[in-house]
């Protein structure tokens, strides 16, 4: 790595740990040692260093809602990438994708008056990875025709999120 690209690099890594990334998914991006990340930590008010294992998509998906906003992310994402086919995965638009999510959640009735948690940026990452790889699959409700998110190998037996709460508030 040359003195410029490093530059880019670190540009980068100050975004990234601006917008809530943990280390490991920075370095695994940049190519930057992890000593160097938490050293670039240090020169960023309010920005603290989170490290630590990143979940498994079957964890953050565990519950009814948690397939509707990682439904909710990824079709954000997808709307504001031109590469969806590609394996790459682009952090930049991945934190502005989050943030549109955070904001269009924020309007949202449902997410208010239910009171539940929205995904933050690291299982966004991980949501997204596995969507790429096809460990996650957008599924669509034979009855409601609402989308959500699933692991791949439950597909069949399915539970719609939105029958669901229907059923649950009717
Ligand atoms: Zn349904």
């Amino acid at each position: 790595m040359n003195a410029i690209q490093r530059s880019q690099k670190t540009l980068k890594a100050f975004r990234l740990l601006k917008a809530g990334f943990k280390t490991s998914i920075i370095v695994n991006d940049t190519g930057l040692k992890p000593d160097y990340i938490r050293s670039l930590t240090k020169e960023l008010e309010n920005v603290q260093l989170k490290g630590g294992q990143l979940p498994e998509a079957k964890a953050i998906l565990n519950t009814h809602f948690a397939s509707i906003e990682g439904y909710a992310f990824l079709s954000t994402y997808l709307t504001l990438t031109t590469k969806q086919t590609s394996n790459h995965l682009d952090l930049d638009v991945l934190a502005r994708a989050y943030q549109l999510y955070i904001k269009i959640r924020n309007q949202c009735e449902l997410c208010k008056s239910s009171n539940t948690s929205a995904i933050d940026i690291n299982e966004a990452w991980v949501l997204l990875r596995s969507f790429k790889i096809n460990n996650i699959v957008f599924h669509r409700c034979r009855h409601c025709y609402n989308h959500f998110i699933i692991p791949a190998d439950k597909q069949p037996n399915a539970t719609c999120p939105f029958c669901y709460l229907k059923r649950k508030v009717s």
